[in-house]
């Protein structure tokens, strides 16, 4: 079974086969959790993602979707790069099913590359917008519906929620036991 736990910190720093990005569509890098994570990774990411863009992504990575490239200076052997939706309150449901599906794409991403341990940020929880309980109830109640799939294998031992500041892990943490999702071995 996979355990869901959450620690306040930078995701940079974590020590686990994948790191999940909330990236954007081009790939190219941006600000926040993806200028961090190409910054501290180096160049070795970003020419990945230029490839990716050359060949089966020549339009970009789609919201919802995502891809993996090499973690380059990082302490993670992976980097899963996927676009969360921004937040409109007027589209709400199609748009909450779009950030599911970020949390679903890249736990199926991080298995086929076999991870053991991968790390997610609050994917459109920054500059998109999305208010922080929302986005905590979609992603801990996301990947536990995932994980607690018998189906689900590849032997994943752990998601983190790597939440940046307290106010947000506070958040995850009310929302984590609101749910009974966090802390489950
Ligand atoms: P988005 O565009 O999907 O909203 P952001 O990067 O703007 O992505 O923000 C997503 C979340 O990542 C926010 O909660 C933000 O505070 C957080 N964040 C920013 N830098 C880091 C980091 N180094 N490690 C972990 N989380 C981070």
């Amino acid at each position: 079974m996979t355990r869901i736990t959450l620690v306040e910190g930078d995701i940079t720093e974590q020590q686990v086969d994948a790191v999940v990005n909330a990236a954007n569509s081009s790939l190219l890098g941006g600000g926040g959790v993806d200028g961090a994570i190409h910054r501290k990774g180096g160049p070795q990411i970003l020419e990945e993602c230029r490839r990716l863009r050359a060949s089966q992504y020549g339009r970009g990575l789609r919201t919802g979707q995502a891809v993996a490239t090499t973690a380059g200076d990082l302490p993670a052997r992976w980097v899963i790069h996927t676009v969360g939706p921004v937040y409109l309150v007027e589209e709400y449901g199609e748009r909450a099913e779009l950030l599911a599906s970020c949390y679903r794409e890249s736990l199926r991403v991080a298995v086929e590359l076999g991870a053991r341990t991968v790390a997610f940020p609050a994917v459109s929880a920054g500059v998109y917008g999305w208010p922080p309980a929302g986005a905590a109830r979609i992603a801990l109640g996301t990947v536990a519906e995932v994980t607690a799939d018998p189906g689900f294998g590849g032997g994943l031992e752990e998601a983190r929620f790597v939440l940046f500041g307290r106010e947000t892990y506070e958040v995850f943490e009310d929302v984590g036991r609101e749910l009974g999702s966090t802390g489950r071995e």
